[in-house]
């Protein structure tokens, strides 16, 4: 891991929300305004999860190395179908490491689904807050009941082109094919089943909430914003919560 020092101009975005509150489409809408590269974690997670599948048993390749520890990627996978977050410094690790990719490219963020645990927290926050400088830093925490994240993901619905997921609305409740690429709408199959949700929403509350009293400690400002209105709505308070 290497530092440089802070960029100009370049800023990260960092959503926050339970599952379910729609930091997907905002992110979006976002990235699509902004330009700034969309970082959704779970992708990274998928990818890293895809290519360790293609290895054998004992190829190397299959763990990481990190802070000590070693992990499996298989078995971070297996966590992760069951709506547990993964090993917090497995995360990280692949984390900083796109990060910093991303930063000798000139990019400027929009994080979904980092940080997520408090030990993650602690890792990338002082790292992002080195190379991009802490007045670059905004973030945004998008406001959901536990109710709503439990009826939003039950409906959810995916496109199986690139992903996308389509938050369930009324505006979207009659969709099938995705606005954006025309590729047929389907069920995202395991995390989206309605017991996984419950682990992911207690995962959430117990994990992801400590971070928000580190955050504030260490002078990093979250805008809250209601998340239970139009996708229009939200995406208007978003707007002016990061300006
Ligand atoms: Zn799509």
């Amino acid at each position: 891991m290497f530092y440089v020092p802070c960029s100009m101009n370049k800023q990260i975005i960092i959503l926050f929300g339970a599952p379910g509150a729609g930091k997907g489409t905002q992110s979006e809408l976002l990235s699509n305004k902004t330009g700034s590269y969309l970082f959704e974690t779970s992708k990274i997670l998928e990818r890293e999860f895809a290519r360790a599948e293609n290895l054998s048993e004992n190829s190397p390749e299959r763990f990481i190395d990190f802070d000590n520890q070693k992990f499996d990627i298989l078995h971070e996978k297996d966590l992760w179908g069951k709506g547990i977050l993964c090993d917090p410094p497995f995360v990280t690790y692949l984390v900083i490491k796109e990060i910093q990719k991303l930063f000798d490219e000139g990019e400027s963020l929009i994080l979904v689904g980092s940080p997520r645990t408090l030990y993650e927290a602690e890792k990338i926050m002082p790292f992002i807050e080195n190379i991009y400088g802490k007045k670059n830093i905004k973030s945004v925490l998008i406001e959901i009941t536990p109710e709503q994240t439990i009826y939003r993901n039950s409906h959810r619905k995916i496109c199986e082109l690139i992903r996308h997921s389509i938050l369930f609305n009324k505006e979207t409740e009659n969709l099938t094919i995705c606005p954006l690429d025309g590729s047929k709408l389907v069920r995202r199959e395991g995390l989206d089943d309605p017991e996984v949700i419950k682990v992911r929403l207690k995962e959430y509350a117990e994990r992801t909430y400590p971070i928000f009293d580190y955050f504030e400690k260490h002078g990093f400002e979250i805008k809250k914003v209601n998340g239970e209105r139009s996708v229009a709505a939200v995406y208007k308070d978003v707007l002016s919560a990061i300006r």
